[in-house]
């Protein structure tokens, strides 16, 4: 049960100050920026709850706060270009960071692993002492001659680089152009070592500029010739978390568009090639690639609009939305799906909104979850009283008002302290983070989900993924083992 403390403005503003007590004043000082409560919009906004940027972010973490954020090759490696499953990634470094990145994240897809598909295949140049003194140029080029004969049925190879190679200044494009020409296939140089920028935030943006200048600006490939229906659309942004893009793709193709290409969660690099294709840009995390978005709007004069498939109110203003882009056999086809789920819906709310309804819920996540799912769970009687993100912008928070009620606690690149005495304070009935967060939130006794990953579950998108979403809270807040949680001796006999 969440402890009963208003969590009014006062109440939260009080409590982000006894936080940042414990901190040395220059520490206390940077982080005061960074924790806020929601405030009341000064002049009243369609669609706009509450003033959520009034937070810094996307700032250098403070040395010794614990952060939760990862780097510039987690980024582009473990988000944006590791999903795109017919290339063979290769971690160019030392093997560290790519033992990290093992198996990738839940990025589902089809295709034979290791034959014509390598998303959960790990390869590294595996950077020695040699390598940082004399270059690791040669090495290199020896990998992709290695891979390409070992997986002649990839499509192409990118090369994610880790730390030391931007700090001995290997030429990785010289090796990539040099090598096109060699295997006859394309080669990506994408230089995300991790020490650049402040957080992983930076190698999306490089992972997307090198979509932009060695893909879609590099020839057309998979574009040639290729005739464009008036319904063809791309999903951007969409990781295929458990199956995500999949559940998301059946809606779009439900209400009569043509899905061309689907970025980059089981994607091939020929979809990429072919996205200026499309007539609309749907996108879903605008953090990771509204970069590669903008640049097709300036560039191919293809829109993009922001969607979110979470929970059935956000999942019938998308298809709404959507559908209003298109002619009236494509709004009328939108309608006739959101009735033909709403038995799906209504079975679902019937089943867990009395099980969950009232339930407080603290969330901290990355690119678009912290406000995204806020709506899923309102559509089962659930609320929000905190919500943060590891890497967002100040776009982000602003977007996050849509969602967000006055006097909600936010906390931007919150430390696993701050984190940790939010939750203590505030006992929430749930708390929806990552893995680094989810032992210490069980050990408090408070029922956790890991909203990187759907905790091994999914997919959450679509109206198949709310009934996932449903059940799943349901089983993280309703499971019999919190009864159990104080020892049996504590208890009176
Ligand atoms: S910060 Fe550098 S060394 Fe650390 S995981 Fe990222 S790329 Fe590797």
């Amino acid at each position: 049960m969440a402890k009963d403390i208003a969590d009014s403005a006062e109440a939260n503003l009080k409590l982000i100050e006894e936080v940042l007590a414990a901190y040395p004043d220059k520490a206390k000082k940077k982080r005061a920026k960074h924790l806020a409560v929601a405030q009341p919009l000064t002049e009243a906004e369609p669609g706009i709850q509450s003033k959520c940027d009034t937070v810094k972010s996307n700032i250098k973490s403070v040395p010794g706060v614990m952060t939760i954020r990862g780097c510039a090759y987690a980024g582009s490696k473990g988000v944006v270009w590791g999903p795109v499953k017919d290339m063979l990634h290769i971690s160019h470094g030392p093997v560290g960071c790519g033992h990290y990145s093992w198996s990738q994240r839940r990025n589902y897809y089809t295709g034979t692993t290791g034959v014509d598909s390598f998303v959960t295949m790990q390869v590294t140049t595996d950077f020695q002492e040699n390598d940082i003194v004399f270059g690791g140029d040669k090495k290199l080029e020896k990998s992709i001659d290695e891979l390409n004969e070992l997986f002649p049925l990839n499509k192409g190879i990118s090369i994610q680089s880790e730390c030391p190679i931007g700090l001995i200044g290997d030429d990785i494009e010289a090796v990539s152009k040099k090598k096109m020409k060699d295997i006859d296939k394309r080669i990506v140089p994408v230089r995300c070592e991790g020490f650049r920028g402040v957080s992983q935030s930076l190698g999306h943006h490089i992972a997307n500029d090198m979509i932009r200048d060695w893909v879609l600006e590099a020839g057309e490939g998979a574009r040639a010739g290729y005739v464009a229906g008036e319904y063809d659309v791309n999903i951007i942004g969409d990781y295929n978390i458990g199956g995500d893009a999949w559940s998301s793709r059946i809606l779009l193709e439900e209400i009569g568009l043509n899905v061309i290409a689907q970025w980059s969660g089981d994607a091939t690099i020929a979809e990429i090639e072919r996205a200026p294709a499309a007539k609309l840009n749907l996108i879903h995390c605008y953090r990771s690639m509204s970069y590669i978005c903008r640049h097709m709007e300036e560039k191919h004069g293809v829109p993009w609009m922001e969607y979110n498939f979470f929970g059935p109110s956000q999942i019938a203003a998308s298809l709404r939305a959507i559908a209003a882009k298109f002619d009236a056999k494509i709004q009328a086809n939108a309608e006739a799906v959101i009735a033909k789920y709403q038995p799906l819906v209504d079975a679902v709310n019937a089943k867990y909104k009395p099980r969950l309804e009232g339930k407080k819920v603290m969330l901290y996540v990355g690119g678009l979850r912290p406000r995204h799912v806020v709506d899923a769970y309102h559509d089962l009687g659930m609320e929000i009283v905190g919500t943060g993100y590891e890497f967002a912008h100040n776009d982000d928070y602003k977007r996050t008002g849509h969602y967000i009620k006055e006097g909600t606690l936010i906390y931007d690149d919150v430390s696993g302290y701050e984190l940790e005495k939010f939750v203590e304070a505030i006992r929430p009935d749930l708390v929806g983070s990552g893995i680094k967060e989810k032992y210490n939130t069980q050990k408090m006794g408070i029922p956790f989900r890991q909203m990187h990953s759907w905790d091994y579950s999914g997919p959450y998108h679509g109206y198949d993924g709310y009934a996932i979403f449903a059940r799943d809270m349901d089983l993280a807040i309703n499971n019999p083992v919190w009864g159990m949680f104080d020892a049996p001796w504590k208890k009176s006999a």
